[in-house]
């Protein structure tokens, strides 16, 4: 017969995922040593058979055996109260294999009836306990399993108080409780919900009702959103009450082996004298720090700082851990590993393997890769920060502070004056990038976390708010409005990149910590990274930041910021505007030296490493000025303008990401290939006559048909003829071009993976227009994950996977990288790691590159050489 009840003494050796965590780490105390109330372990076996089958066979049997054997260990007796024993009371507590909140609560104190309370009053001398533990499990268990609304229950605690004069529970006398408690009897009895008072009858009615709780439709999103599978089931832990609530002698606490927002070693925590529990929960008391301890109850302390020593040796992590002193006596109730910040994670992960505790490449493991760049940078102290008066979606990690500005120009102004400035928009266009570049800090009111700001941002590392649906933002009126705030140009404002959160005026920060122990973690990693990283890196200052955290190269500079700044512009435009061949040359040649200039910069930044430089990919009118500001000026009777918006109407497109742009532009428009790539050529060369070693390569964009590949192989074999040759590449990011891989890759010496539009393409959506519905999306279970944020494994991962294997067959030469935002995510990284010989990431996510990269390579055995 099946077995499903187990005594801690005999689930050693029992996995988590039959135990559940709760189980798994109490038997785990008990073997150790620690003192843990004794207790039985449903396992998530029988979970499972009771939502297939409504009942499980010879459950109850074997119940009752157990709680026999919790008779004998205690020395009470469950049930009615016969006999002279104190009454075993017990609490049933839910806990799956993996953390879960949204399962059923805790019931604490089962098993009284009421000849039960006169046994447990007399058994501790004290009527008044009997009844609060009484009243206390009414109200738990008609909220939990009877389902009545825990209001209720308060509701009427608060009109008893009030009819008695006092403020605290801890006024209310034995005969009050015994009032109260046999009103929720009456109560629960009235609504058709009795209570149970047979003890088996309660205890069958909790442990039912956790099996239960598995399928509440709060538990069931919470595994969709994490991916938790739904057959796991959750075990059930039966366990005899230790009271915390019996006097200044007895409390209740939580510990933590080392503090979780610093990671700094040593206990940490906080404890409630004479109390339950769910009191510290609750919220009714506030808690005192547990170093208070060392004044009344040294001993205590002692002890708890010898516990929390013991179980971090034994399970080899920051451990969380509750407990609770019955009359100067500790029980530890719980433990389990410790949620902390990305600060906490770097430093307790390197300070655990100086101690021996792990290993080196544990402590690479252990750290999450993603949370790297918001390390680097001061971030707001939540402690000790008011309410933030507005909130959006945290986009770009780190605190900014600075004034508000509404456009470049503003920007331009107080950046002159040395003065910080936080850019607010509606949201951001290419247009902006001055401005967002300049800014400490970008706030918008609109678009997701892979908005136009939002990617910006993070590429920049400016912290950023974005999405923040309550702002108005009136920019050529240089004010915005949200919950009844007026912001106007130069107020104050600071932004939580991390949380989302925006605050009037300056709010305390805290200093970015830790770069050192992350240096070090970086160090035990590396050795372990097989994948390449390079950065996508469209400046100077972008370049040399981007190598000094590391990047081998850049693996996508785009030119076309390039062509916005304010100088060039114009030329820009005259380009657009050429009526004539003299005209189109006489734009092209002033960019030329341009481009040159920037060219030069970027290869002496990244001197000696590849920088792989993306020819213009956006359709021509993006360079425009917006529709209505010609529209305006035309009509003032402006000719440039006029001439312009003929132009812009003439180019103007329904589908401009997926229209005359990329290599299909450079194709019908060679003069702006031909241009790129000599400006490319001679700012090398120039460089080598200095004595520098530049490695320009060059690629294309938007390819779909290997006969665009060879056009342009064509056009640029010209000017290799002149110059001598650098690698040529092309980016795959149609689904036609992964498709057709086998014909394209002998045609070029490397494949750059545009995963930004590999993605949209791939599931026929735009980033730009997605946020209205792919949040819901993903919410609704219809997707597991963001793919614009994270690398669809499935789809695009296939399409990736087909086109390196049929592009390194043709061409075994080729080599074969990554571009996207997906380049600076873990998760992304982890999955291309094995298939690409480098990813290209934003200077601030070269970090997370590089981390999730070398945990990759652990995990496919890469060894330390
Ligand atoms: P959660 O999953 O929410 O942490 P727990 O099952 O740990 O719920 O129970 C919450 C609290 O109830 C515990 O921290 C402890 O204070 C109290 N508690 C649970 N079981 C017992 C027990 N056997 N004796 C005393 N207190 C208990
Ligand atoms: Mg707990
Ligand atoms: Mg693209």
């Amino acid at each position: 017969m099946d077995r499903f009840a187990y005594l801690l003494t005999e689930a050693q050796g029992l996995s988590r995922e039959v135990l559940g965590g709760k189980g798994f780490g109490l038997v785990a105390m008990h073997r150790a040593g620690l003192p843990v109330p004794p207790a039985f372990i449903l396992s998530t076996a029988a979970c499972r058979r009771f939502l297939q089958e409504g009942e499980v066979p010879g459950l109850w049997e074997e119940v009752e055996a157990k709680v026999a054997a919790l008779e004998g260990l205690t020395g009470k007796r469950f049930g009615q109260g016969e006999g002279g024993a104190p009454p075993l009371l017990v609490s049933v507590r839910s806990g799956a294999p993996v953390s879960m909140p949204g399962m059923m609560d805790t019931i604490l104190n089962l098993g009284l009836s009421l000849e039960g309370v006169g046994a447990l009053a007399r058994a501790t001398g004290n009527p008044r306990f009997a009844w609060d533990a009484f009243r206390r499990l009414l109200a738990m268990y008609g909220e939990v399993v009877l389902g009545e609304r825990a209001e209720v229950f308060e509701e009427r605690l608060s009109a008893l108080k009030a009819r008695r004069g006092v403020r605290t529970d801890a006024e209310l006398s034995a005969e009050d409780l015994e009032e109260l408690a046999l009103g929720y009897l009456r109560h629960l009895e009235a609504r058709g919900t009795p209570f149970p008072l047979d003890p088996w009858a309660q205890l069958r009615g909790a442990v039912e009702a956790v099996f239960r709780s598995w399928q509440n439709p709060r538990a069931r999103t919470y595994r969709r959103i994490y991916g938790i599978p739904e057959d796991l089931g959750t075990a059930v832990v039966v366990q005899a009450m230790v009271f915390g609530n019996l006097g200044e002698d007895s409390g209740t606490g939580v510990g933590f082996t080392r503090n979780p927002a610093t990671g700094e070693k040593g206990l940490y925590g906080e404890y409630l004298r004479n109390a339950q529990g769910e009191d510290v929960v609750a919220g009714v008391r506030t808690p005192e720090p547990l170093e208070r301890l060392l004044d009344y109850a040294p001993g205590l302390y002692r002890e708890i700082e010898a516990i929390a020593q013991l179980l971090e040796r034994h399970f080899r992590d920051m451990q969380d851990f509750e407990f609770t002193v019955e009359r100067g006596r500790l029980y530890l109730l719980q433990t389990r590993s410790g949620k902390r910040t990305a600060q906490a994670a770097v430093r307790i992960a390197v300070e655990m393997a100086e101690e021996g505790l792990i290993t080196r490449e544990e402590a690479v493991l252990r750290v999450e890769a993603n949370a790297l760049p918001g390390l680097l940078r001061p971030a707001v102290d939540r402690e000790r920060a008011p309410k933030p008066f507005l909130q959006g979606l945290p986009a770009s990690p780190g605190a900014a502070f600075g004034h508000a500005v509404f456009s470049n120009e503003a920007a331009e102004r107080y950046a002159a004056q040395g003065l910080p400035a936080v850019l607010v928009r509606p949201e951001t266009t290419p247009e902006d990038i001055t401005g967002m570049y300049l800014a400490k800090g970008i706030l918008t009111a609109r678009g997701g976390l892979t908005s136009h700001a939002a990617v910006v941002a993070r590429g920049l590392g400016v912290p950023a708010v974005v999405g923040a649906e309550a702002l108005r933002v009136y920019p050529e009126e240089g004010r915005a409005v949200a919950e009844g705030v007026e912001i106007r140009e130069g107020d104050l404002l600071t932004l939580d990149g991390g949380t989302g959160a925006v605050y009037l005026g300056a709010v305390p920060l805290v200093e970015a910590q830790g770069e050192a122990l992350l240096a070090k973690l970086l160090a035990w990693a590396e050795p372990h990274r097989r994948l390449g990283v390079r950065a996508n890196a469209d400046t100077p200052l972008d370049a040399s930041r981007a190598r000094a955290f590391g990047a081998e190269g850049i693996g996508l500079c785009r030119t076309e910021h390039m062509f916005f700044a304010e100088e060039r512009l114009p030329w820009v435009r005259r380009l657009i505007l050429a009526a004539t061949e003299e005209e189109e040359e006489a734009a092209l040649s002033a960019l030329f030296a341009f481009q040159k200039e920037d060219f030069k910069a970027i290869l002496r930044a990244m001197d000696g490493l590849p920088v792989t430089v993306r020819l213009l990919d956006p359709p021509l009118h993006e360079f425009l000025p917006p529709w209505e500001e010609l529209k305006a000026k035309a009509e003032a009777g402006d000719e440039e303008a006029q001439a312009l918006l003929e132009r812009a109407q003439a180019l103007r497109e329904q589908n401009p990401m997926l229209g005359f742009r990329g290599v299909r532009l450079l194709l019908l428009r060679p003069g702006i290939l031909r241009m790129q790539l000599r400006a490319l050529l001679e700012a090398a060369q120039e460089l080598r006559q200095e004595g520098l070693d530049p490695r320009p390569e060059v690629m294309v964009p938007l390819v779909a048909d290997p006969k665009e590949v060879e056009r342009a192989r064509a056009l640029a074999e010209e000017l290799f003829r002149v110059y001598g040759p650098i690698p040529f590449g092309t980016m795959i990011e149609t689904p036609r071009a992964a498709l057709l891989a086998g014909e394209i890759a002998p045609l070029v010496d490397f494949f750059s993976f545009g995963t930004n539009d590999l993605t949209q393409m791939a599931f026929g959506l735009s980033r730009d227009d997605a946020g209205k519905f792919l949040p819901r999306y993903v919410e609704e279970g219809l997707f597991p994950f963001d793919p614009t944020e994270r690398l669809d494994e499935k789809g695009v991962g296939r399409l990736l996977r087909l086109a390196v294997e049929e592009g390194r067959r043709a061409n075994p030469r080729l080599k074969v990288g990554l571009c996207g935002e997906h380049g600076g995510e873990a998760r992304s990284v982890a999955l291309v790691a094995p298939l690409l010989d480098y990813t290209s990431a934003s200077p601030y996510r070269v970090l997370t590159a590089r981390l999730a990269a070398a945990q990759a390579g652990l995990k496919e055995g890469v060894a330390a050489g």
